[in-house]
């Protein structure tokens, strides 16, 4: 800091000092310290002595397993992290799973990934402000919607949620540094509108982009499919740079997605490929890096629910996910 530089500390000044009387009395200093060394020297051994053995007694409760994984564990991630962010504090996703994130190596080492979870559950209680429009580009949206429900009434917005935490997890555990877009909780009680989530992932450069949803058709309907971004120039849209880059990302993710997963691409729409390109979405005709949105499967289709409201299932998703966007970046 430029206070430091222009008035140095009185200890290191004074060290430096060649002027210093103490530079002249060197010699008589010397022989005291001959001649005081032995006695202090024993009394130090003596000392050395009866507290090792006190402190051996404590040892056991001071190395409990517990803390001191904990503690190794805190040290190994702060080290892979170059910057503090928002994901590198505690969260009950790291706190559920303590192991260390690897330091990432190779083509992962220094990588971004934004992920956004879709909607927001406090979206069914704000709908005057997520109504409200934005513009996008091509045309104007409204700033969110509150997403899609099962049957038996568990959102979307929770879904999305939970896997992109766990998505989160396993991206950390690879040493890619992550930001989400939102955190579910009273920090954000909507949104964040379409228009800020594209610019979220634009302002952190980030490598990969990816949306996480559900959707929300008739029964019957069945599978997942990955949302690539349609050529669009049209106000602040201008997708031309990232749409060869997200196609990549998408079919990455999806095969790797119907791989943990084990489900098929969507019945109901994209032939059977599991991917649809689309021009309307704010969040990805505003993006300036790959971007791709998931719908992991149809919430109103009692086969896919029962698959979307199973944890296990969540984390094979996650996973697909995650395979796919390390593939994407080349780890
Ligand atoms: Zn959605």
């Amino acid at each position: 800091m430029p206070y430091d530089d222009s008035s140095p500390a009185p200890e290191s000044r004074d060290a430096i000092d060649p002027d210093r009387p103490w530079y002249t009395r060197r010699s008589t200093l010397a022989v005291a310290v001959a001649v005081l060394a032995p006695t202090l020297l024993a009394g130090w051994v003596l000392t050395q002595v009866v507290t090792e053995t006190g402190a051996d007694a404590k040892r056991p409760a001071a190395l409990s397993p517990l803390p001191a994984s904990h503690t190794a564990a805190g040290d190994a991630k702060s080290s892979a992290s170059p910057s503090p962010s928002p994901s590198s504090s505690p969260s009950p996703t790291a706190s559920a799973s303590p192991q260390a994130p690897a330091p990432a190596k190779g083509p992962l080492a220094g990588k971004t990934v934004v992920i956004d979870p879709g909607h927001n559950t406090g979206n069914f209680k704000h709908t005057d402000e997520i109504d409200r429009q934005v513009d996008i580009g091509t045309n104007r949206k409204e700033c969110d919607t509150t997403g899609t429900t099962t049957n038996s009434g568990y959102m979307e917005a929770e879904f999305s949620m939970d896997v992109s935490r766990r998505l989160r997890a396993v991206l950390e555990e690879r040493g890619v540094k992550v930001v989400l877009t939102h955190e579910a909780g009273t920090a954000r009680p909507w949104g964040p509108c379409i228009d800020e989530r594209a610019r979220i992932g634009n302002e952190a450069r980030a490598d990969a982009v990816v949306s996480v949803h559900a959707d929300g058709v008739s029964a019957g309907n069945r599978g997942y499919h990955v949302i690539l971004p349609a050529r669009v120039k049209a106000g602040a849209a201008d997708t031309a740079a990232i749409v060869g880059p997200s196609r990549q990302l998408g079919e990455r993710i999806g095969s790797n997605f119907s791989r943990t997963t084990g489900s098929a691409p969507a019945n109901y729409l994209g032939s059977g490929t599991g991917l649809v390109v689309r021009d309307d979405l704010g969040g990805l005709n505003l993006s300036t890096r790959p971007k791709v949105f998931i719908e992991c499967g149809n919430m109103r289709d009692g086969k896919d629910a029962a698959q979307l409201m199973s944890a296990e299932w969540r984390q094979k998703a996650a996973q697909g996910i995650a395979d796919g966007i390390v593939g994407f970046l080349g780890g």
